[in-house]
């Protein structure tokens, strides 16, 4: 999720993600190499003030008695968790870019990632310019910038992939009009694309994002979209959860489409993600489906994230090592040889 309204807290493409370490999936001494497909850079306090919690396959979501605003008792839910471990994000900007970037290090991962803040990617990136790969957010309500000014970023090689599109927070479907521009972009460049189909915050649209509508979480709103540009590479970020059968008729009719498990590896209780993501590998999907933490203000949500990848045990091991990075590596046609 990602996106930004509230004043003082928003959502992300990514929302809520870490906390102080990484207790969980100790990794090998060398870990094979993972791609995050869905990583953001931002302020400690983007999500609201911190620290917040986050139970990683939590039991019960949030519920709202409106004599109260919304907003209230959902940071209530990210400040009192009902869990005995929860991850808790850093209280400062520094801490949590350099949780973020200890992660990704101490866990062999290369994450694509992006930013709603001003000048936080680049931040990130000097920091750790191989393992954070810059992707451009991007939604056609802000401030957005003209074709030729994403063409240029592109060509300099700034930004790898157009991502997060957050449309979706603002009502805007895929195939409107004033996104179309970026789209042809995109294909005539070869730049992968990553929509924000499927679940923000629960409770969007009462977090100031007022046209968010739940059944723009199907993926069918991409058809038009994808037979206008056959060859763009699209991805559907938190895999359009929870319309399943929507977005398996999809990756039927368009084999060219990926998923990625970004927030919902995390935040659904296990069972669900677990059930959501079996059905991919049973309907014969497991070659597009792809990592994501969609790690917002939560570092140590990441490695919990791949543990759930590593310990479910409808997969195989080669199953286990395309979701964590084969599949990426294909998608974005790195020149690597897959990792066995
Ligand atoms: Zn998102």
């Amino acid at each position: 999720m990602t996106q930004r309204p509230l004043a003082a807290f928003v959502i992300t493409a990514g929302w809520l993600l870490l906390g102080g370490c990484a207790h969980s999936a100790q990794p090998a001494a060398e870990p094979q190499p993972i791609i995050d497909m869905h990583f953001h850079a931002m302020g400690a306090g983007e999500q609201g003030p911190p620290p917040l919690a986050m139970c990683v396959s939590g039991v019960n979501l949030p519920v709202w008695d409106q004599r109260q605003p919304w907003p209230d008792p959902f940071v209530q839910w990210l400040k009192e968790p009902e869990c005995s471990d929860p991850v808790w994000s850093p209280k400062t900007d520094d801490e949590l870019m350099n949780q973020s970037i200890e992660v990704l290090r101490r866990y062999n991962i290369t994450a694509l990632t992006s930013s709603a803040g001003e000048g936080v990617l680049e931040r990130w990136h000097a920091a750790e310019p191989t393992r954070i790969i810059p992707t451009l957010h991007f939604n056609v309500a802000e401030q957005r910038p003209s074709v030729e000014t994403v063409r240029q970023w592109f060509k300099e090689g700034r930004y790898k992939a157009l991502a997060e599109v957050t449309n979706q927070y603002i009502g805007v479907e895929a195939n409107d009009p004033a996104f179309e521009p970026y789209l042809a972009l995109a294909e005539e460049l070869d730049i992968p694309v990553g929509m924000h189909i499927g679940t923000g915050p629960p409770g969007t649209a009462y977090l100031g994002f007022v046209n968010y509508r739940a059944r723009m979480s199907s993926p069918l709103a991409l058809e038009d979209v994808l037979v206008k540009h056959p060859k763009l590479r699209v991805y559907v970020m938190h895999a359009g959860w929870p319309m399943i059968d929507d977005m398996l008729a999809v990756m039927w009719a368009h084999p060219q489409v990926y998923v990625d498990t970004g927030v919902i590896i995390f935040v659904l209780p296990k069972a669900e993600f677990y059930r959501y993501l079996q059905r991919f590998i049973d309907a014969g999907f497991g070659r597009r489906v792809m990592f994501g933490s969609d790690q917002m203000v939560w570092p140590g949500v990441v490695p919990k994230a791949i543990q759930l990848i590593e310990e479910a045990p409808f997969l195989t091991a080669a199953q286990k090592r395309d979701i964590l990075y084969n599949n990426a590596a294909r998608f974005l046609r790195l020149d690597t040889a897959p990792v066995k």
